[in-house]
């Protein structure tokens, strides 16, 4: 996704945001999941340092990482707080056939929260 999005795969920038992960488990989210201007700092000056000007590029992978993942959570909380029941109030994201985030915040009838789903994972098989 980041290659097609900025053509850098910047795999190194996505290990190092989970790196703690192997420390903290679940909880790694409490570190380099968030936006400070500390951390933007340390990715703009490092990636600089890699190429000029390539910092900013990564400052926004980063902050597109952190926001997937904080919307899968979100996502995984509202179907286990929801099982049986119309999702009211759902988010719902992907890339169909772009390479952009979108929600939908509304309530859906089951059969068209399927669709909503089909209709995502057909855009990302393309
Ligand atoms: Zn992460």
């Amino acid at each position: 996704m980041s290659r097609k999005r900025t053509g850098r795969d910047f795999r190194e920038l996505h290990i190092w945001i989970d790196e703690p992960k192997e420390e903290l488990g679940i909880d790694h989210h409490s570190k380099r999941h968030f936006w400070s201007r500390s951390t933007e700092k340390e990715i703009v000056e490092y990636w600089n340092k890699k190429e000029d000007g390539i910092g900013k590029i990564a400052v926004e992978e980063w902050l597109f990482h952190i926001a997937l993942d904080n919307l899968f959570i979100l996502f995984k909380k509202v179907e286990y707080n929801n099982p049986m029941k119309e999702k009211t109030n759902f988010l719902s994201f992907g890339f169909p056939g772009g390479d952009f985030v979108y929600y939908e915040d509304g309530k859906h009838e089951n059969e068209i929260m399927k669709r909503i789903f089909e209709i995502i994972k057909e855009g990302k098989k393309q």
